[in-house]
């Protein structure tokens, strides 16, 4: 049933990985490959990528997701934080570059948009209709499910958690303005709260002290996960979902972070002793989360969206 297959590749900022995916949702070959600075060579990367794939396995669908502002109308990216896209019509390049390989129909999505479809298809969200999906990275992003049903909001942009305000006149943040929550509760935050003598340690070291049994590092996972409960109790109150998803690289550290994100989260939330409090969990899919989502929305089996 090589026809079902589906092909779905992720731009993000650091790498790009293309992915051949069935029809159960299962990865038959991927490529990761590092994410070049020009946009032609992104476009070059990505076209090479899926050439590949399908020297393979035959395919005629690609979904892309890219990190950005993504109309996905008009299958551009308006406005990219770590790639110079700025109102790139990569829907129609890619569709145009690869029509002479056998690929019918591209389409664009956000990715985490993307991701979150992922899980709810065949991840941590399935049968689960009302999703907070955060991933917290160097940053902190994420998408929202409702009824089942991917928000997207006016611009295509909701779910910047990140860039909520959690302390006024706080840390300054990439973004330009000060103290938004991705600055006291992602992987950046992490390494602040270790920060000695000026070296910023990895999350991936931050943890393997923790688990080692320092109490520095320990104490920089519970002042993150605690940010953490605070700025999702605060996104509960809004949008009341069933259940909350963490990705991104510090959801590796399991319940070193969600211990206290948990607790944080149900002693700030309003009402917490009279209502049903969100589940918490990580995600399932992993890395190829947005791989796997932009391959089955290129199918038609994703939400709608
Ligand atoms: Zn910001």
């Amino acid at each position: 049933m090589s026809q079902r297959n589906a092909i779905g590749v992720d731009i993000g900022g650091t790498k790009i990985l293309a992915a051949t995916v069935d029809e159960t949702g299962s990865v038959l070959e991927q490529i990761a490959v590092a994410t070049p600075h020009s946009v032609e060579l992104v476009q070059a990367a990505v076209v090479q990528s899926v050439r590949t794939l399908l020297t393979r396995h035959e395919a005629h669908d690609l979904g892309v997701a890219a990190a950005g502002l993504v109309d996905h109308h008009t299958g551009r990216v308006r406005f990219a934080p770590h790639i110079s896209w700025r109102d790139e019509p990569i829907r129609d390049n890619l569709a145009h570059a690869l029509r002479g390989d056998g690929i019918t129909s591209v389409t664009l999505e956000n990715d985490a948009n993307a991701a979150l479809c992922a899980e709810w298809r065949f991840g941590a969200a399935r049968g689960r209709d009302h999703v907070l999906l955060v991933t917290v990275g160097t940053g902190i992003g994420g998408a929202l499910m409702s009824s089942g049903q991917i928000m997207r909001g006016t611009n295509g942009m909701a779910g910047e958690f990140g860039h909520m305000q959690y302390a006024p006149d706080g840390r300054p943040c990439q973004c330009g303005l000060r103290g938004c929550w991705e600055q006291y509760a992602s992987g950046r935050a992490l390494s602040m709260q270790m920060q000695s003598g000026g070296e910023l340690l990895t999350g991936q070291a931050i943890l393997r002290a923790a688990n080692d049994g320092d109490p520095e590092a320990q104490r920089a996972f519970f002042m993150v996960g605690q940010a953490l409960g605070l700025g999702l109790a605060d996104l509960i109150a809004a949008l009341d979902p069933e259940l909350i998803l963490i990705g991104g690289g510090v959801s590796m550290a399991g319940e070193l972070l969600l211990g206290p994100t948990r607790s944080a989260m149900s002693t700030r939330l309003v009402g917490g002793r009279h209502r049903r409090v969100a589940d918490l969990d990580v995600v399932a899919l992993g890395p190829a989360a947005g791989a796997i989502g932009a391959a089955e929305l290129a199918r038609g089996g994703a939400p709608s969206l």
